[in-house]
């Protein structure tokens, strides 16, 4: 399947969750097994040569894809979570959203210090959520090798945000405008 093919099982819901949103849902790509394959395969040859220790996911869908992609590795997988959903002890850094302010977590000691990891999730819009999940990690001494998504919004300029701070990026489709 080609990568238009991918991009065509995304589902554009406008106006959500508000106005002036174009929401890419992959859920309908991930219901279509040879779509969700596709994806994950691409992902993989992606990561593979990385050598990546470990596989971080960032809520939610970002489990989805992590998961699937740390099993494709042979690879470990640990969640970045939303505040206040992680039972274990936690670190966290806190960061700032168009309005207000918001906050990740993960559970303490979970990655390791000097860890080689891969950062996933389903979509980079600003990049502001990746930014602050690298961080969060190198904080715990670990070398985000890449930050992986599947879909890139590449006029919000997510990408050159992380690589601005270092973090090199890949994604798998990428749909112009916003
Ligand atoms: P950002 O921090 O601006 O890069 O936003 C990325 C995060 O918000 C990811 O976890 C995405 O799942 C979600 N997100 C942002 N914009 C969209 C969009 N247009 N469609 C779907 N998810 C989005």
């Amino acid at each position: 399947m080609s990568v238009d093919g991918l991009a065509a099982l995304v589902r554009t819901i406008p106006d959500w969750p508000k106005p002036g949103i174009q929401f890419r849902d992959i859920t309908t790509l991930l219901a279509d097994w040879r779509g969700f394959a596709e994806l994950v395969e691409r992902m993989a040859l992606i990561a593979r040569p990385l050598d990546a220790e470990l596989v971080i996911g960032i809520e939610a869908r970002g489990f989805i894809l992590g998961a699937v992609l740390a099993h494709a590795l042979g690879l470990g997988f640990v969640p970045v979570r939303k505040a206040g959903k992680l039972p274990g002890q936690t670190v966290g850094i806190d960061y700032m959203l168009e309005y207000g302010t918001d906050r990740l977590e993960l559970h303490e000691g979970q990655v390791p210090q000097g860890a080689r990891v891969l950062l996933v999730d389903d979509l980079i819009a600003t990049g502001g959520t990746a930014l602050a999940a690298a961080q969060l990690l190198r904080e715990q001494g670990a070398t985000v090798l890449m930050a992986l998504f599947a879909i890139d919004l590449p006029d919000l300029g997510g990408r050159r945000a992380l690589e601005q701070d270092g973090i090199v990026s890949q994604t798998v489709i990428a749909f112009p405008g916003h």
